[in-house]
C-alpha cells in the first residue's frame, strides 16, 4: 500500500487517523439523450413527478436534521426549496425538453452546466461555493427520476469520509450522524457548507485536495490533519506516531479553548472588553457563542443573497434577522446592510463590470442607487428589532451627505411600518463602518451624527496604505502598525469616545493578539473577529493592564516605522506580561 501525502486547505482543525469511506461521485448523463416529439408531455410529467418527490425528500431531510442537530443546521433545506421552485430554472428545464426534445436527465445536466459557468465567473469565493446548493438540488431531481428513487446512504460511521464534493444536504446528513472521524474532499473552500458544518461539529476537514478520490481506495488508512491542511495515505509507523502526539497536543489545546471561552472578558486591571463574532451565515451562531463571543459584531448580510437564486423577499430577510436576534439574545447583533457591487457580483442582479471595482459602486453606494432593494432590507431589519438587541451598520460611508440620505430613508421606513402596524425598536442604533480614509479623517464630525462606529480595517488599511493585500508584489506594505495607520486609528477611536459613542473594530486586525493589545491601548473595547480567534485574543487582553498598554502605545506612536513600533511593543510588554503571547492556535 503506497504512502502518499497530499496538501489541501484545512477548514476545520484537528487530527484523525482511521479507515476510508469513499462516497461515489455523482455525475450527470453525458452525452445528451433525445426523445421523440410525441413523448414531450410524458417527459415533462416525469420531471414534475421527480420534482415533487424531491420536495418531499427535502422536507424529510429537513425534519431529520432539525431533530438531530437543531434548527440552525436545517436552514439550508429552505434554501433548497427556493432553488427547487426557482421559476427561471424550471422554465429552462421545460424549454429544453419542449424545444430541444432532450430527456429530463439531459436537461438537468445542461442547466447544471449553465449554472456552473455563471458561478465560475464570480470572483468572490463564498459566492462561488453556493454553486453546490444548486448542484445538490439538481442531483436530487436527477436521482428521483429513476423509478426506485434515491439510494439509502451507506454507513460512514467511525470512518474518514472521502468524496469528490460533499453537497450541502449530504454534508448535513452524514456529518450530523455523529461518528464520522474526518472529511477529505477534492473540491470545496473555507466557506462551503461542508466546511462550515464540519467546523461547528468539530470534525477535522481538509478540502481542495483535487484528486484524493483518485488516490485512495476503501482499503487504505488515512491521517487527516485539518489544522495544517494535509492528508496522508497509508502512513508508516513513524508518521503515525508523530501525528498521534500532534493529536494529543491539539486536543489539549481545544480543552484550553473551551476553558478560555468561559472566562470573563476583563483585563488584569479590571477593564471590561467585549469579544464578538464576525459571521456570514446564521448557522454559525452556535459555533461563535461556544468560542465565547459576547454577541455578533458583524453579520455580513450580503451572504443572504447566496442562499438563493432569486432576490430575497422582505419576509425572507425578516426571518433571517429575527433568527439572529432571537438566537443571540440578550447579546447584541450588528447587522451590516449589503456590501455588494464591485467584485462581489450577484447572479440575481445584472451588475455591470467596472474598471476599478474597489473604488466603484459598492456597499452603501450600491444601496443608494438601488433604493427598492435597500428599502426592503431596512424594513426587514427594523421589523426584526423588537427584542432591542439589533444594531445597524452602514458600510463604506464616504461623506456626510450619505448619512442625511440614509436618515430620510429610515424615517420613511419607520413611518410606513407604523402605519402598517408593524412593531419595531424606535431606538435601534444606527452606526457606520469607518473603512474609507476620508470618513476616518472626518471621524470627529461623523461621530456627532451616528450612534456608533465599526472600524473595517481590512478596507480602511488597503485604501489608506494603497495596498491590495492579495497582490503578492505589494502585500509586504500592508502593515497595521505603520505609524500612519496608528495615527488614523487613534483619531477614529478617540473621536467616538469624545462624543460618548461606541466604537468597535471588525477587521482582521482585531484577531491578532499583539494588534488587539495595541488597539486596547488606543481605547478600543469591542473587538469583532472570526470566532475561532476569540479565545487567543481574550487570553492576550486578559493578561495585560490597560494603564501600561496605553502608555507603551503612546510612546510607540512617536516611532518612525512599523518595525520599530512592533519591536518596541514586544520589548516593553513581553517581559512584563508573558502570558499575553502564549496562545497561538490554528493559523486560519
Ligand atoms: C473590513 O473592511 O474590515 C470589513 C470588516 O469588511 P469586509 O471584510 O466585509 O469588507
Ligand atoms: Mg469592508
Amino acid at each position: 500500500m503506497e504512502y502518499t501525502r497530499l496538501r489541501g486547505i484545512g477548514v476545520s482543525p484537528g487530527i484523525a487517523i482511521g479507515e476510508v469511506f469513499l462516497t461515489a461521485r455523482v455525475i450527470f448523463t453525458q452525452p445528451k439523450e433525445y426523445i421523440p416529439p410525441h413523448r414531450v408531455e410524458e417527459e415533462l410529467a416525469r420531471l414534475r413527478a421527480a420534482t415533487e418527490r424531491t420536495r418531499e425528500e427535502i422536507g424529510r431531510l429537513k425534519a431529520e436534521i432539525e431533530a438531530r442537530i437543531g434548527e440552525e443546521h436545517a436552514f439550508i433545506f429552505d434554501a433548497h426549496l427556493l432553488i427547487l421552485d426557482d421559476p427561471a430554472m424550471r422554465a429552462g428545464l421545460d424549454r429544453l425538453i419542449r424545444e430541444e426534445n432532450v430527456r429530463a436527465e439531459s436537461a438537468l445536466s445542461e442547466i447544471h452546466e449553465n449554472y456552473r459557468r455563471i458561478f465560475e465567473s464570480i470572483a468572490d469565493e463564498y459566492f462561488k461555493q453556493r454553486q453546490s446548493d444548486v448542484t445538490d438540488v439538481l442531483i436530487k431531481i436527477y436521482k428521483n427520476l429513476a423509478a426506485d428513487g434515491p439510494a439509502v446512504p451507506e454507513d460512514s460511521q467511525g470512518k474518514i469520509l472521502v468524496a469528490h464534493e460533499l453537497l450541502p444536504s449530504e454534508a448535513a446528513l452524514r456529518l450530523s450522524q455523529g461518528g464520522v472521524l474526518a472529511v477529505a474532499l477534492d473540491m470545496g473552500g473555507q466557506t462551503s457548507h461542508a466546511a462550515i458544518l464540519a467546523r461547528s461539529l468539530n470534525i477535522p476537514t481538509v478540502v481542495g485536495l483535487r484528486n484524493v478520490t483518485a488516490k485512495v481506495t476503501g482499503r487504505d488508512r488515512l491521517i487527516v490533519d485539518g489544522t495544517d491542511g494535509e492528508v496522508i495515505i497509508n502512513p508508516p509507523l513513524m508518521v503515525r506516531k508523530e501525528f498521534q502526539s500532534k493529536k494529543v497536543k491539539y486536543e489539549a489545546y481545544r480543552q484550553e479553548l473551551r476553558r478560555v471561552a468561559t472566562w470573563a472578558s476583563v483585563t488584569l486591571d479590571g477593564v471590561r472588553f467585549a469579544p464578538m463574532a464576525n459571521i456570514e451565515l446564521p448557522e454559525e451562531i452556535g459555533h461563535a457563542l461556544s468560542y465565547g463571543a459576547e454577541g455578533v459584531g458583524l453579520f455580513r448580510s450580503e451572504f443572504i443573497y447566496l442562499q438563493r437564486s432569486t432576490l430575497p423577499t422582505e419576509e425572507e430577510h425578516f426571518e433571517i434577522y429575527s433568527r439572529l436576534a432571537r438566537e443571540v439574545f440578550p447579546r447584541p447583533v450588528y447587522i451590516r446592510t449589503i456590501d455588494i457591487g464591485g467584485e462581489k457580483a450577484l447572479p440575481q442582479l445584472k451588475i455591470e463590470a467596472e474598471p476599478n471595482p474597489a473604488l466603484g459602486l459598492r456597499a452603501i453606494r450600491f444601496s443608494l442607487r438601488n433604493r427598492e432593494l435597500f428599502r426592503i432590507q431596512i424594513r426587514a431589519i427594523l421589523r426584526a428589532s423588537v427584542r432591542r438587541n439589533i444594531r445597524i451598520i452602514i458600510p463604506m460611508i464616504t461623506e456626510m451627505e450619505e448619512i442625511g440620505e440614509i436618515r430620510v430613508l429610515f424615517r420613511e421606513a419607520r413611518e410606513e411600518l407604523t402605519s402598517q402596524g408593524h412593531p419595531f425598536d424606535p431606538g435601534v442604533p444606527l452606526g457606520i463602518m469607518i473603512e474609507v480614509p476620508a470618513a476616518a479623517a472626518i471621524a470627529d464630525l461623523l461621530a456627532r451624527e451616528v450612534d456608533f462606529f465599526s472600524i473595517g480595517t481590512n478596507d480602511l488599511l488597503q485604501y489608506y496604505l494603497a495596498v491590495d493585500r492579495s497582490n503578492e508584489y505589494v502585500s509586504y506594505l500592508y502593515k497595521p502598525l505603520h505609524p500612519a495607520a496608528l495615527r488614523l486609528l487613534k483619531h477614529v477611536i478617540g473621536s467616538a469616545i469624545r462624543q460618548g459613542k461606541d466604537v468597535a473594530l471588525c477587521g482582521e486586525m482585531a484577531a491578532d493578539p499583539l494588534l488587539a493589545i495595541v488597539l486596547l491601548g488606543l481605547g478600543l473595547r469591542t473587538f469583532s473577529m472570526n470566532p475561532i480567534f476569540i479565545p487567543r485574543v481574550k487570553k492576550a487582553l486578559r493578561a495585560v493592564e490597560v494603564r501600561t498598554v496605553r502608555r507603551v502605545v503612546q510612546q510607540a506612536m512617536k516611532l518612525r516605522s512599523a518595525q520599530e513600533v512592533e519591536e518596541f511593543i514586544i520589548e516593553k510588554l513581553l517581559l512584563k506580561y508573558p502570558d499575553a503571547f502564549l496562545m497561538t492556535g490554528p493559523s486560519f
